[in-house]
């Protein structure tokens, strides 16, 4: 049988552990740990933005915790959540990410601050040292995506990361201009009204707004150049400690969104060791759902037929029906969409990347802060549907197969969900 893994809490780890193998199939656990930078000084050493201490007590009974798991077969992958840092965004503006404008992120740490990155680089190493864990799985490895409306997206434009541009051989100024450029153009309404009209994103359309607006497409190069260069350090940093042996993983958008953040499938299946690429069939619909509400507002666009156009633009029409705006947001993909994003990424695994996709085994329905309204996949999800994208991901010849997340699945679902994949995955 290819490997199960899953998010778990710790509190859920320590009531289920001992049966999570046997009777879930779950071998690989993911999961936040704590690091304990007073057992390990010297890799934070001249690193300002310092984590906190964890209770001495909890870190040792967590670490025993581990090592007994290990006595039931468990192997324990680090989830790190790279970027997404309101605890070090708050600790000032030079350590956020900022806005094309100048605004910082509430919650994304500046990509490029060096004290940032030492501070990543330490606390990979200790998870290694520390928990001797079997590998570490970079979450949040990217730049922000639409999902956090247009001024969140246009980041990260402060003095450090526009020198970083220019040292890789962009021009910040020539980018932020196209960018500002674009947006005045767009706001005058007519070309996004006639490709919405249209329904399609031709070959001219694109061409011309690449030669009106140059500095937009140099920035997404940009983006998908820095995180493949970062992911290559912290990939060293991590067989560095733990050895050629530790497993270096991460979690990528879907590749409908992937490469609007930075990663890039072909760029990262040759430095990592695993992908997980986050099919979820209902953010996989959603993620761009509040640059969709921004721009019919702004550009003064039919909010339904601009929802609709938007699965032709990023691909999902090959998925499904395009939905409006309502409709994309009460629902989710098919459960199919696993396989189809499975085979998109096998096209551009050039270098061999084990691929387990992270699978929802939960219902969703909630106010969306950024977006400020309901999303919800009750409408679809279900025992049925997560035993359908069980099935799909084997079907999409996937590697090993990841839950999003154990804690809050049913678990006669997820022990179900083991039996399906034991008989499918062969
Ligand atoms: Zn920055």
């Amino acid at each position: 049988m290819k490997p199960i893994g899953a998010f778990i809490s710790l509190k859920a780890l320590k009531e289920y552990g001992n049966r999570l193998l046997e009777e879930y199939g779950i071998e690989y656990v993911h999961t936040h740990l704590p690091v304990f930078p007073e057992e390990a000084k010297e890799l934070y050493n001249g690193v300002r933005c310092l984590p906190e201490n964890f209770e001495k007590e909890s870190y040792g009974d967590l670490k025993r915790l581990l090592e007994e798991l290990r006595g039931v077969g468990l192997k324990f992958f680090a989830s790190y959540p790279v970027f997404s840092r309101p605890e070090i965004a708050r600790r000032g503006p030079e350590y956020s990410a900022w806005t094309i404008l100048g605004k910082p992120h509430y919650a994304r740490a500046c990509p490029t601050n060096p004290d940032v990155l030492r501070r990543i680089v330490a606390d990979l190493r200790s998870l290694v040292r520390l928990y001797h864990v079997e590998g570490v799985v970079l979450d949040f490895i990217r730049f922000e995506s639409p999902m956090a409306g247009l001024d969140y997206f246009l980041t990260c434009f402060c003095p450090s990361c526009c020198e970083e541009m220019k040292s890789l051989g962009y021009n910040p100024v020539f980018i932020k201009r196209d960018w500002l450029r674009m947006m005045d153009f767009l706001g005058k309404g007519e070309f996004p009204k006639e490709i919405v009209r249209q329904g399609t994103l031709s070959t001219p359309d694109v061409l011309d707004v690449y030669n009106e607006f140059p500095g937009v497409f140099e920035w997404f190069k940009y983006r998908s150049e820095y995180i493949e260069s970062v992911v290559r350090i912290f990939s060293s940093a991590v067989k560095e400690e733990g050895g050629r042996g530790t497993v270096i993983g991460a979690n990528l958008l879907s590749p409908w969104w992937s490469m609007l953040t930075g990663q890039s499938y072909r760029a990262l299946s040759r430095i990592l060791d695993i992908i997980e690429p986050m099919l979820y069939f209902d953010w996989m619909q959603w993620e761009g759902l509040t640059a969709v509400k921004e721009l019919s507002h702004t550009y003064g666009l039919d909010k339904d037929l601009l929802s609709k156009f938007y699965y032709v633009a990023t691909g999902l029409s090959t998925i499904v029906q395009p939905r409006n705006y309502d409709e994309t947001r009460l629902s989710g993909l098919p459960s199919s969409s696993i396989e189809a994003g499975l085979m998109k990424i096998s096209h551009w695994n050039v270098g061999g990347a084990r691929i387990w996709p992270v699978i929802l085994i939960l219902r969703t329905d909630f106010v969306h802060y950024l977006l400020g309204e309901r999303i919800s996949n009750i409408s679809v999800a279900g025992r049925e549907f997560f035993m359908e994208s069980v099935k799909s991901a084997a079907r999409g010849r996937a590697d090993g197969l990841v839950y999003w997340n154990f804690d809050g699945a049913e678990k006669d679902v997820v022990r179900e969900l083991y039996t399906v994949w034991r008989s499918e995955s062969l």
